[in-house]
C-alpha cells in the first residue's frame, strides 16, 4: 500500500462541480488501495477576494488579522471536500493547519513551517480515513493563526510528504507539468518529463509560479518525490527529483522570468572602500532585498552603482537611496520600475561552453538591450525593458530548441 499526499490548487476546486470531480479522483484513488492525504487550496479567486475586503477596511491590517482571514478560504475547500467524500461513502476528515498540527513561526503572512505532529494524521490513516488537510496555514507556538505567503499550499502538500515518508507528492493543477516556460506566455513550451530539484529551484526563485519557492526546497532537502500533474486530464506530468534520475537531458532545461523587478542606479559616488556599504547597507536595514548588484569600474575618482530590488519596493527604495545620494556627495540617484528579469536555467550549463554568447546573440537579434546579467553555474540571468519581455522569452525558447522533442547534446 502506498501513501500519497495530493495537493489541489485553486482552480482544481474552483466550483462545486471541481469539488466533486476531485472527490471522484479520490475514490478512484482510494479504491486501486492507496492510503491519502490530501492537501487543497482555497477556492480559485479566494485569496484575492479575502485580501480585498481587507483592503477596503485598512490599507494595513495587521499580519495577525490578515492571517486569520485568509486562512478562511482553505477551511472553506476542506470541509466541502469532505462533505463530497462522505456523500460517496469514503470516510474522510477535515482538518485546518492548525488541528493537524503544522506548526510555524511567528511572522505572520509569511511563516515558515517548523514542524508537523503527524501522530494524528497516522491514527487516522490507520483507521482508514483519507485526510483533507487545509494548505497555506498554520499555528505559531502561541497559538495564532498563521499563512505561509501566497502559493503556500504547495509547501504543506510537501512538508506533509516529507514529515510522513510519503511515497510520492503530486501537485494537481491546470497545467499537466512543469513547461519549459510559462505556457500562457509561450505556446510552443513544452512539458518537461523530469527536472532536478535544483533546476526547479532555480524556475521557482527566478519568477515560475507553478510551484512555491518553499516547497522545492522541502523537497530537495528531504528527497520527496515530488510530481506536477493536472486535475484536469490524465498523464504522467512531470517528475521533480535527484539529477540522476532525470533522464531527459537538454542544456537548458527551462526559462523563467519576473516581472517583480526594478532597478536603483546612483551615479558620482565617491570611489573609495566602504561605498558599497553605505549605499546598500541603508536599503537592507529597511528590509529591502537586494537582487543584481553591478559596480562600475571607476572614472575620476567616482564610481556608479547599480542593483534591483523586487518592484512592490521601488518607492521606498529609492527614497533611501535619495537620501544615501546627498550624504554621500553622489551626483544622482534614480531609477526605472519598467524592466523585467529573464532567466534561462539548465543543469547542463556546467559541462557546456556559449551558453551565455547564444544566449545574448538571441536578444541582439530581437534588438533587445540588455541592462543588466548575473550569472550562477547553472542560470543566466538578463533584465531588459518590459516592453521586450515576451519577445525575449520567445526569442530564446526558440533559440535553445526548448519546443522540439529532440535534444541536443
Ligand atoms: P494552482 O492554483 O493550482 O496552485 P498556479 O496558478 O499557482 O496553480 O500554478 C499554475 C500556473 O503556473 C500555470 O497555469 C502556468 O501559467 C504557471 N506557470 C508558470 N511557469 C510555468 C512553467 N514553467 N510550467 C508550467 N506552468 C507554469
Ligand atoms: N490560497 C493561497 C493563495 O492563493 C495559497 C495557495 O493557493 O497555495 O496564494
Ligand atoms: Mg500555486
Amino acid at each position: 500500500m502506498s501513501l500519497i499526499v495530493q495537493k489541489y490548487g485553486g482552480t482544481s476546486v474552483g466550483t462545486v462541480e471541481r469539488i466533486n470531480a476531485v472527490a471522484d479522483k479520490l475514490v478512484d484513488w482510494r479504491q486501486r488501495g492507496n492510503d491519502l492525504v490530501v492537501v487543497v487550496s482555497a477556492m480559485s479567486g479566494e485569496t484575492n477576494r479575502l485580501l480585498g475586503l481587507a483592503n477596503e477596511i485598512t490599507p494595513n491590517p495587521t499580519g495577525r488579522e490578515l492571517d486569520v482571514l485568509l486562512s478562511t478560504g482553505e477551511q472553506v475547500t476542506i470541509a466541502l471536500l469532505s462533505m463530497a467524500l462522505a456523500q460517496r461513502g469514503v470516510k474522510a476528515r477535515s482538518y485546518t493547519g492548525s488541528q493537524v498540527r503544522i506548526l510555524t513561526d511567528n511572522a505572520h503572512n509569511k511563516a515558515r513551517i517548523r514542524e508537523i505532529d503527524a501522530a494524528r494524521v497516522h491514527t487516522d490513516l490507520a483507521a482508514g480515513y483519507i485526510l483533507v488537510v487545509a494548505g497555506f496555514q498554520g499555528v505559531d507556538e502561541a497559538g495564532n493563526i498563521t499563512t505561509l505567503g501566497r502559493g503556500g499550499s504547495d509547501t504543506t502538500a510537501v512538508a506533509l510528504a516529507a514529515a510522513l515518508n510519503a511515497d510520492e507528492c503530486q501537485i494537481y493543477t491546470d497545467v499537466n507539468g512543469v513547461y519549459t516556460t510559462d505556457p500562457r506566455v509561450v505556446p510552443e513550451a513544452r512539458r518537461l518529463t523530469g527536472i532536478t530539484y535544483e533546476e526547479m529551484l532555480e524556475m521557482a526563485s527566478l519568477g515560475s509560479k507553478v510551484l512555491q519557492i518553499r516547497s522545492v526546497e522541502f523537497a530537495s532537502k528531504y528527497e520527496v518525490p515530488l510530481r506536477v500533474l493536472s486535475s484536469f486530464e490524465e498523464g504522467e506530468g512531470t517528475l521533480i527529483s535527484k539529477e540522476e534520475q532525470v533522464m531527459e537531458r537538454a542544456v537548458i532545461s527551462g526559462i523563467a522570468f519576473t516581472r517583480d523587478e526594478a532597478q536603483l542606479t546612483i551615479t558620482g559616488v565617491p570611489d573609495e572602500p566602504g561605498v558599497a556599504y553605505r549605499i546598500l547597507g541603508p536599503i537592507s536595514d529597511a528590509n529591502i532585498e537586494i537582487d543584481m548588484i553591478v559596480q562600475n569600474i571607476g572614472a575620476d575618482g567616482t564610481t556608479d552603482f547599480t542593483f534591483t530590488v523586487n518592484r512592490n519596493d521601488y518607492a521606498k527604495a529609492l527614497k533611501i537611496l535619495e537620501e544615501t545620494a546627498q550624504t554621500l556627495g553622489a551626483r544622482e540617484a534614480s531609477g526605472n520600475d519598467k524592466i523585467v528579469k529573464i532567466s534561462i536555467v539548465g543543469v547542463g550549463m556546467r559541462s557546456h561552453a556559449g551558453i551565455a554568447s547564444k544566449m545574448f546573440r538571441a536578444l541582439a537579434e530581437e534588438g533587445i538591450n540588455i541592462l543588466m546579467i548575473s550569472t550562477s553555474e547553472i542560470k543566466i540571468s538578463v533584465v531588459v525593458d518590459e516592453k521586450y519581455l515576451e519577445l525575449g522569452v520567445r526569442a530564446l525558447h526558440s533559440a535553445f530548441g526548448l519546443e522540439s522533442e529532440t535534444i541536443s547534446e
